[in-house]
């Protein structure tokens, strides 16, 4: 008996320091949250914005140059349009040249052949002239009547022998000189011919350079658009990535504000449980089905031991399972378990004053509710460093363990 009383005192000491201690970061119980904690998320809020900001400003440049390019390509359409007209134009010239070319071509064939045929006739003129010339030779001047005539072409015609050896040789030479005139003009014909077939294949070939330049311009051109579009890809793909990224920093942001904005609420409920003002009132008994006080509140000398020891509650020795109940009107700032206290609960009743019920066997509250007076909150038990069951009640005003009975009556 006396063995289990001293125990009783050393466990006490035990929870009296314990107390102190949560006491002091009791805000930290409630909610788990401190005003430092929340400056700390707002400033990853604010950090975080910063970021988004240069984000979306390199959103802006990607914007800048993306139009940049599609203005550029606008220009080189327009420009390979251009090109591509003025190589139609090209082609009809270089289509016109090759028919005229064909035209000339053609002409040159037939003076060719013309030329040919006058170069035959002036043999054949030459021959038959050599042929009269040997025949009249031949015959010793002893010309026919017939032959004369035969010769000559016709009786109108007929002359005396050397009358129409002259005037005959006077018509072979004259038609000689007639074909020999044919061959020199046909020849001359075909000479402007060839002179104009040169004019015009300069022309084309000038031509064919032409269509050449433009095409290479053209291809100059579509390459320079391929670049620009795959500039301009690469710009979207750039400005997708980029968007993505901004809009999970929107949502990371946007979660971090919710969180902060229930953290804030939540010590704004501490801060109003807090601000709770006690009005005086009498406390109710928290333990009805109590048999008697086991241990008494206050300094005494221990009997067996002799040394001074402060207890710093009432133990109020009741059966198990009997209920237990807020004393008064307050907010659990605190319910759950240690090895020491068992199951315990500490309600603030405002004004700085707090109860405290240790060694419970179940708990009907928890932290953040509100109760009220006499309202049954746990039940006795024997839980933690405790030798039977009972409450253990204590008080706490501004800080300092005070003495139950105070407010008990
Ligand atoms: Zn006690």
């Amino acid at each position: 008996m006396k063995k289990s009383r001293l125990w009783k005192y050393i466990i006490c000491l035990i929870f009296l320091a314990m107390f102190t201690e949560s006491l002091s970061t009791r805000t930290v119980i409630a909610t788990g949250v401190t005003e430092e904690s929340i400056k700390k998320a707002e400033d990853e809020i604010k950090s975080q914005k910063d970021q988004l900001k240069s984000m979306k400003s390199g959103l802006t440049d990607i914007e800048a140059v993306k139009k940049q390019l599609k203005s550029k390509k606008a220009d080189i359409n327009s420009y390979m349009e251009e090109l591509d007209s003025q190589l139609t134009q090209i082609q009809g010239k270089i289509d016109d040249l090759d028919s005229q070319i064909e035209e000339k071509n053609t002409q040159i064939k037939e003076t060719r052949k013309e030329l040919e045929t006058a170069k035959a006739v002036q043999q054949e003129q030459y021959d038959a002239m050599k042929a009269r010339i040997r025949y009249i030779y031949e015959s010793g001047g002893k010309l026919t009547y017939l032959d004369l005539i035969m010769s000559a072409g016709g009786l109108d015609r007929m002359l005396n022998q050397v009358e129409y050896v002259e005037a005959l040789s006077a018509y072979d030479r004259g038609k000689l000189d007639e074909y020999a005139g044919t061959v020199e003009y046909v020849k001359l014909m075909g000479e402007k011919l060839d002179s104009e077939m040169e004019l015009l294949s300069q022309a084309k070939s000038a031509a064919v350079t032409e269509r050449a330049n433009a095409n290479e311009l053209l291809d100059t051109k579509e390459a320079e658009m391929d670049k620009v579009n795959g500039e301009l890809g690469t710009k979207e793909e750039q400005a997708a990535a980029l968007e993505k990224a901004i809009a999970a920093e929107n949502a990371e942001i946007a979660a971090l504000e919710k969180r902060v904005a229930a953290q804030k609420a939540a010590l704004t409920a501490s801060a109003n449980a807090s601000r709770r003002t006690f009005n005086g009132g009498v406390f109710a008994w928290p333990a009805p089905s109590y048999t008697r006080i086991s241990d008494d509140y206050g300094n005494r000398i221990h009997p067996t031991l002799g040394v001074k020891m402060f207890h710093n509650g009432v133990d109020i020795a009741s059966p198990s399972g009997s209920p237990i109940l807020a004393a008064y009107d307050g907010d659990v700032v605190a319910a759950g378990y240690s090895s020491t206290m068992g199951n315990y609960i500490m309600i603030d009743h405002g004004s700085g004053l707090y109860s405290i019920y240790m060694h419970a066997s179940a708990l009907y509250t928890s932290t953040g509710a509100s109760v009220s007076k006499g309202q049954k909150i746990a039940a006795v038990g024997s839980t933690g460093r405790s030798t039977g069951p009972h409450l253990h009640f204590g008080v706490r005003s501004n800080g300092n363990y005070v003495s139950p009975w105070n407010y008990l009556k």
